[in-house]
């Protein structure tokens, strides 16, 4: 049953409060409102009505990745970090930045570009409208992770509102309640259901003089993940390592940087390397943009995404995996992913919605089985009614849950989207 909103309370804490369209919906859940605080304390007061008035807050950045998780089981307001988008701080002499939650990730990089820096997340002039709260939130990397790991270990420092409307900051003053937790790796990937990340702060890196991408042909499974592992056991110190593979194209890339001279050498011992494998060519950047690092699959014109997850070693079967579950059933199958860190995104087409679920389902088996794992990324709310976004969480749920108690035992922030529907 839908809880009226009280507008009035609202409009009292903020001045930007509007009437919420079906734009605004999240997989078909229809918020009453918009809000768009712009101070910390705005946020806190928001939260405390919310959880006074007993309805649930869904964070919004761009809007992106709005659709991530499982359906959600309320969202009468959406807070949207709109209005909080500026660069706080930013020495290049300390490697470090300081941003509000609500700044395009792109904007940011644009910036520090400048001082010949970057939040070594692949820098992408493709995904314009994401924020650097729901690329903490959502916790999501690109190829570079091979070589720079994730935004977990790239945030150094966060202020949050939690859910009781307490601004607690990491790394700086102690609150009470919750003293002990790094609250930006503990944020990171919480798919805004701790708290809303206002403010984020990232080591940096400088950024590469010359970059190329080399790429080798490859025909079966085993010859991806023998292309990887030579990749990974060479002296070419690749930033990234990225298998493409669908029924035109089946690669594996390798994304060199360095001084320009440095990244000549590589690219000649990557070749050197490759050709027993396969055809091998350096990308030029028309080819490179179209093969990625993005798009992967997005879940446009209702493909079903999955990103599975198994060690690197094990890429061979991965793919084989998925692509069993889907060819049987007649389903495309496009994956393209991190073949270094074992991670594959994989994009489902075919109009039988019971045959999806049914791939999905028996990947999911096996993949698990194996001590891996496979999440709904992307999907129509139709089928998510039907499977579960995240899968077993196992040992981890206990866990989840004792934290999203402690943070928000209301359950005011994004309500049933997580593991486990919390
Ligand atoms: C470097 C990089 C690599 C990327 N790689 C890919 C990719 O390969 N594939 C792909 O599909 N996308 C990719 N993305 C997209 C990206 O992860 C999402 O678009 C982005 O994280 C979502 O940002 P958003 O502002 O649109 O968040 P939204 O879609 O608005 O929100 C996403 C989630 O985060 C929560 N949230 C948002 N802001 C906050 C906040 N301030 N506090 C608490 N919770 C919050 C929301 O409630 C929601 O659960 C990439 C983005 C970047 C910058």
């Amino acid at each position: 049953m839908e809880t009226k909103l009280n507008v009035q309370g609202l409009e009292g804490i903020v001045e930007n409060v509007t009437e919420a369209t079906g734009a605004d919906a999240i997989d078909g859940v229809q918020p009453q409102v918009v809000v768009e605080p712009e101070t910390a304390e705005q946020v806190a007061e928001i939260l405390k009505f919310a959880r006074s008035e007993g309805v649930s807050v869904a964070t919004r950045g761009g809007g992106t990745k709005q659709g991530w998780g499982n359906i959600p089981a309320a969202a009468e307001i959406v807070l949207s970090t709109e209005r909080m988008n500026g660069i706080i701080e930013h020495e290049p002499g300390d490697q470090v930045v300081r941003v509000q939650a609500g700044a395009k990730f792109s904007y940011v990089q644009q910036s520090l570009f400048r001082a010949n820096q970057m939040i070594a997340l692949d820098p992408s002039s493709k995904l314009k409208e994401a924020t650097v709260g729901g690329v903490v939130a959502t916790n999501d990397s690109g190829p570079r992770r091979y070589k720079y790991n994730t935004t977990r270990d790239l945030i150094i420092g966060a202020k949050v509102v939690l859910a009781d409307g307490t601004i607690a900051k990491s790394g700086g003053k102690v609150v009470k309640n919750v003293a002990g937790y790094d609250l930006g790796k503990l944020f990171t990937g919480s798919l805004g259901t701790l708290g809303v990340i206002v403010e984020a702060n990232f080591r940096l890196h400088p950024l590469p003089e010359a970059a190329r991408t080399v790429a080798v042909e490859v025909e079966t499974p085993q010859q991806a993940k023998a292309a990887m592992m030579a990749l990974w056991h060479s002296q070419v110190e690749a930033s990234a390592i990225e298998l493409h593979w669908g029924a035109e194209k089946k690669l594996v890339s390798a994304l060199l940087e360095s001084i320009p001279e440095g990244v000549e050498a590589k690219e000649e011992q990557a070749h050197v390397m490759l050709k027993s494998i396969g055809e091998v060519r350096s990308l030029n950047d028309e080819e490179y943009d179209e093969l990625g690092p993005y798009p992967r699959p997005d879940g446009s014109g209702g493909e079903v995404v999955v990103k599975a997850a198994l060690p690197p070693a094990e890429l061979d079967g991965l793919i084989e995996v998925l692509t069993n579950a889907t060819d049987r059933r007649g389903i495309t199958a496009n994956l393209r992913g991190h073949a270094a860190t074992g991670i594959i995104f994989s994009g489902f087409s075919g109009n039988d919605e019971d045959a999806l679920v049914e791939a999905v389902e028996e990947a999911r088996e096996i993949i698990v089985r194996r001590g891996g794992s496979l999440v709904v990324r992307e999907a129509p709310a139709s089928f998510k009614r039907r499977v579960d976004a995240w899968g077993p969480a196992g040992d981890y749920m206990e866990l989840t849950k004792r934290v999203k108690e402690k943070f928000d035992a209301a359950g005011t922030l994004n309500p049933g989207r997580f593991l486990g529907g919390i």
